[in-house]
């Protein structure tokens, strides 16, 4: 093992030029999500470049790929690549790095394929800031085959057990009747104040609800002029709890908020989603603690026990699925925000890059773990049933 170990070592330093320009590259050319053109077709070049046999457009998503090396014929890992970014603030999550990771990490666990068989697959998941694509591919089944599903975040930390919050992006709209506001305001139903009246019920809401809740909204549509009543508000919502199930249960709540303001109103309601929903981060604890072995290995002692984070991620739904790992790597000073120009700068630093090259090899170690270690690969399985039983 030791000296796989070295291999993937040696393999990862002897790729650092290429996934220095890859990650730079897209760091320094943002695109939002489901619009990463230039990330995707570049991270699947690289990918098909090392005799990997990629499906671009995977699940028909145009930035999604699918990358395999090996025939199947035994273990079989899945790497997340994700490389969209923010409104206005580029690479402010980082992901340039989570792509170079992934596929650093994929290359160097060709030589496992070729002496223990089974399959590496990178997936290109698009938007996991907005309408993440793990959810269609959780949803359709393509991660069911696999013994395990990885990846790593960049963040103000070294994390491996990693969790995040079940999230719903609801949308509730209300339809009204217009009418002049002066003139003849009681022929009017008025949308507007079924939105507000869904804000302060919430509102009050939120002080009922457990640690760890969340639910954050914008109005969307508040009507056209002060002198019409509105006859369409629109608000939306992300409502976010610890599980799916305690998410099912606050999500009933604030739709009985909304019922409230349409039976009080007369405005009639209309509730969809306007993103898909996220699943809670669910953390193979045999997998991370075989990933902080590796990471210990690369002189990586610093360590963070839980990372609560209040976030959500695409990722969960994978980890409903097959035992998963969200591993986060540091790439800037303890408390620094994601989603900031700090966070930003950072993805695209030295610094960012050199801890980039140390999550790839964390990955690939602990994928080849997995894929020697028949024991290791029961007890992964095994908690994961339990779990989700
Ligand atoms: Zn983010
Ligand atoms: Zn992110």
């Amino acid at each position: 093992m030791d000296e796989i170990k070295e291999n993937i070592d040696t393999c990862v330093d002897g790729l650092k030029d290429e996934l220095i320009n890859l990650s730079t590259f897209i760091h320094d050319n943002p695109e939002l999500g489901n619009q990463e053109y230039k990330a995707s077709a570049l991270i699947a070049d690289m990918l098909e470049r090392y005799g990997f046999r990629v499906e671009r457009g995977y699940l028909g998503l145009e930035t999604a790929f699918k990358a395999d090396y090996g025939k199947g014929d035994g273990v079989s890992v899945a790497i997340m690549a994700e490389y969209d970014a923010l409104p206005g603030l580029g690479h402010g999550c980082g992901h340039n790095l989570i792509c170079a990771a992934g596929v650093g990490a994929a290359i160097a666990l060709k030589p496992v394929v070729d002496q223990f068989g089974g399959l590496v697959t990178v997936f290109g998941t698009p938007a996991e800031e907005t309408n993440g694509a793990k959810v269609p591919m959780a949803a359709a089944g393509v991660f069911d085959p696999y013994d395990i599903a990885i990846m790593a975040h960049p963040s103000d930390k070294y994390c491996v057990y990693s969790s995040s919050l079940a999230m719903d992006a609801m949308q509730f709209e209300y339809l009204g009747r217009a009418a002049h506001a002066a003139a003849a305001p009681q022929e009017g139903i008025n949308a507007l104040d079924a939105v507000i009246q869904l804000f302060n019920s919430i509102n009050a809401l939120r002080q009922q609800t457990e640690d760890g809740s969340r639910i954050h909204g914008i109005i969307t549509d508040g009507g056209k002029a002060p002198n019409i009543i509105p006859d369409h508000a629109e608000a939306r919502f992300y409502v976010r709890a610890t599980t799916r199930a305690k998410l099912d249960v606050l999500r009933e709540r604030v739709i009985n908020c909304a019922k409230g303001a349409e039976i009080s109103t007369g405005a009639t309601l209309k509730i969809s989603n306007f993103e898909f929903s996220f699943d809670d981060m669910i953390t193979n604890h045999h997998l991370a603690e075989a990933c902080i072995e590796n990471l210990k290995r690369l002189d990586i002692y610093d360590l963070s026990e839980n990372d609560k984070n209040m976030g959500s991620t695409d990722m969960g739904n994978v980890s409903h699925r097959v035992p998963s790992m969200h591993m986060y790597f540091k790439i800037v000073e303890p408390g620094t925000p994601g989603h900031s120009i700090e966070m930003c700068n950072a993805a695209g630093s030295e610094k960012g890059m050199n801890a980039m090259l140390v999550a790839a090899k964390a990955l690939a170690m602990t994928a080849a773990d997995v894929m020697s270690d028949e024991e290791l690969r029961q007890r992964i399985r095994d908690e994961f049933n339990k779990i989700l039983k």
